[in-house]
């Protein structure tokens, strides 16, 4: 037996580092089973319940063994198996081709993070820059929120999550962040932390399962967080309980943050939330009693809203208001990975090899739909990226797919949604059989990933299938596509800091902060004069999506799409495919189905300007009255189309780009 060791590749707060026991002389099955790393500070030993049989999934039947040629239409899974180099040479043809005729930049890289490995995302570019391609940049997921924050630290990322076990923190203010589902290594340790005396307060736009153990608990509806920030922020000032001094010394334009509040209708915004103000003032009292000891955990779900920066901005001032910054126990968290730039930016530049090629054209990978609606692009290799799931407006994204003169390349593990629509399927391999390098963006650090063998000749990682496109292309002799997966990271790992470097060799990973940690313990923040910036802070705004939101007939609902607790967007539907008919249902609240007089177990049709579907009803007292929940991220094994990212807009959010994946209005009718 081989041990190795391995870092969850999922794109997920955890990034957990676990021992991979391997027999590389068995016939298939190598992998035997992983242990999570009990002495980790986050992993903490275990794995979320969606990922703990990873050997059952590594070696499922369903897996991709061989490459695939489209034997049927675009649209469906129809495809005879091919021999991969012959794949190869049909892909490297096309490329030549296409070059020839319409450019280079008519060849379109499309990736994310399904594999959040820093090869596995960047070391193609060598070829995309080898080619002068235009790729995509950015994600679709927290970016609007990252911006919200950037304008006003100079970094989105403020805190240490150890922090949240400080014995100085006596607050912890979980808004918008089902962690229990989604994030259970920081459910663990809010649990840790309740166990120690600390009071939660938890606020969401669901009842979700931390509601059960916190001591004030708000359900606001999707899209008026930043209402009911609002409202905290003026109660402050008006109990005169703002920290005078921090603002004074540490932020700038805080007197128009004073004067902007003063104008806040709270009666207007009390009637908007349906709220009494006895009903929030306890949560003020708490607050304010526990300055300089509250620490915010903020989730992503409440900025994928056309304005979702600006409610994160508008949340992170409260903490502002009350100097709860650079202090034990105190703090933002949101994403962490602007602190892991300094450590992985030069391990990338190494990675994409970015100096020998010119820049190399990108678009918002959120609009990707909307581009290949446009003809500029002819070829289209798709790899960490399940689009026709995972991406807004489906139904264009869908009409671009079907263009005859696209020829569409998607490496996978298993056939999904998208490559329905490509012309050549190459197999991919697993991330336990990649040699990677990691950079969590909850915990930030770094963390390695050992390969162990695959016993499949034909899958090969993203770096590997386009080192062998380049040699079909005759560039035998380039010395970029020359190096394998473990050299690179052997080479990335040399470009470490020593300390850092050590840590990765011995225990598998390198973590930037310890429990006791306070990053920016002298306020001095990456902006120009080190001071928070607020100058970019308005209260007005979405006054017009409010509006419409508010003044909803009695069958429209504003529908939320969080994910399924057993799945990561739209994965692991081989694993937990007893599930899978959680996707078919919408959920309203139990009021909204009598009012309507629908019927639970029915179907019902629902739809918007931009889609529609039929689900099965179902009801969740866990949801207020006028909201209507459909799971994201429907994996393959689903026949009919219950995406419910055929409602949502491709209009990005206004700031970041990241999509706004909870601002749909959909109808819910009888059928
Ligand atoms: S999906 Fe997330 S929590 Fe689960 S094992 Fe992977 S990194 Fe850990």
């Amino acid at each position: 037996m081989i041990k190795r060791i391995g870092t969850c590749s999922k794109d997920c707060y955890g990034s957990c580092v676990f021992i991979g026991e391997w027999d590389d002389q068995a016939q298939e099955r190598k992998f035997l089973n992983a242990k999570p790393v009990k002495k980790h500070p986050f992993t903490n030993g275990f794995f979320c319940e969606k990922l703990v049989k990873r050997e059952s999934l590594i070696y499922h039947p369903e897996r991709l063994k061989h490459a695939l040629i489209r034997a049927g239409p675009k649209g469906s899974n129809n495809f005879d198996r091919i021999p991969l180099d012959e794949a190869i040479k049909i892909i490297a043809n096309r490329v030549n081709k296409t070059i020839a005729n319409f450019g280079s930049k008519s060849i379109l890289g499309a990736y994310n993070s399904g594999n959040n490995g820093l090869l596995s995302r960047f070391a193609p570019f060598r070829f995309f820059g080898k080619i002068g391609a235009t790729i995509t940049s950015g994600g679709i997921c927290n970016e609007g929120g990252c911006v919200g924050l950037n304008q006003l630290f100079g970094t989105y990322s403020t805190t240490n999550p150890l922090q949240l076990i400080n014995p100085k923190t006596n607050i912890i203010v979980n808004w918008g962040s089902d962690v229990a589902n989604r994030n259970v290594h920081t459910h663990y340790l809010i649990k840790r932390a309740i166990k120690n005396g600390i009071k939660l307060i938890s606020i969401d736009s669901r009842k979700t399962q931390n509601f059960k153990d916190s001591d004030l608990s708000f359900i606001i509806a999707p899209g008026r967080d930043h209402l009911f920030a609002q409202l905290i922020l003026k109660q402050i000032l008006e109990e005169q309980a703002s920290d005078k001094d921090f603002l004074i010394n540490h932020t700038s334009n805080w007197e128009h943050i004073l004067k902007e509040l003063g104008k806040i209708n709270t009666k207007k915004i009390l009637d908007q939330l349906n709220l009494e103000i006895n009903e929030f003032q306890d949560l003020i009292n708490i607050i304010i009693e526990n300055k300089d000891h509250t620490i915010f955990n903020i989730g992503y779900g409440i900025q994928k809203d056309f304005f979702g920066g600006r409610i994160v901005q508008t949340i992170a001032l409260i903490q502002i208001l009350l100097g709860n910054l650079g202090k034990s126990g105190t703090g933002i968290i949101y994403s962490q990975s602007d602190f892991n730039i300094p450590l992985i930016n030069p391990l990338i530049d190494f990675i994409t090899q970015k100096n020998t090629y010119e820049p190399l054209k990108n678009i918002k990978l959120i609009s990707l739909g909307r581009e290949l609606s446009t003809n500029d692009y002819k070829m289209l290799f798709i790899y960490n990226f399940n689009p026709v799931s995972s991406l807004p407006n489906q139904n264009q994204l869908k009409r671009s797919f079907l263009r005859k003169d696209l020829f569409t390349v998607v490496q996978e593990i298993f056939l999904t949604e998208t490559t329905k629509y490509a012309d050549i399927v190459i197999p991919s391999k697993f991330d336990l059989e990649s040699d990677d390098l990691f950079s969590p963006y909850y915990i930030p650090g770094i963390s390695i990933n050992q390969a162990g063998p695959c016993p499949y000749e034909n899958c090969l990682t993203n770096y590997e299938f386009f080192q062998g496109l380049a040699l079909n292309l005759g560039w035998q002799n380039l010395a970029i596509l020359k190096e394998n997966d473990l050299e690179i990271v052997q080479k990335c790992l040399n470009l470490l800091p020593n300390i850092a470097r050590n840590n990765v060799k011995i225990h598998g990973y390198h973590l930037l902060f310890k429990n006791e940690d306070v990053p920016y313990e002298k306020l001095q923040f990456p902006t120009v004069d080190g001071r928070i910036h607020l100058k970019k802070i308005s209260f007005n705004f979405g006054a017009k999506l409010l509006n419409k939101r508010n003044n909803r007939e009695s069958h429209e609902f504003l529908l939320i799409t969080p994910s399924f607790k057993y799945f990561l967007h739209s994965q692991l539907g081989q694993l937990n495919s007893q599930f899978l008919m959680v996707f078919e249902k919408i959920y309203l609240n139990p009021l909204d189905i009598e009012k309507l007089k629908l019927k639970i177990g029915r179907k019902v049709k629902v739809s918007n300007d931009l889609g529609k579907a039929d689900y099965t009803l179902e009801s969740l007292d866990s949801i207020n009255q006028g909201v209507a929940l459909i799971y994201s991220g429907s994996p393959m094994g689903i026949n009919k189309n219950h995406n419910p990212n055929i409602f949502i807009s491709d209009k990005p959010e206004e700031l970041g780009y990241s999509g706004a994946y909870n601002s749909a209005i959909i109808n819910v009718e009888k059928i």
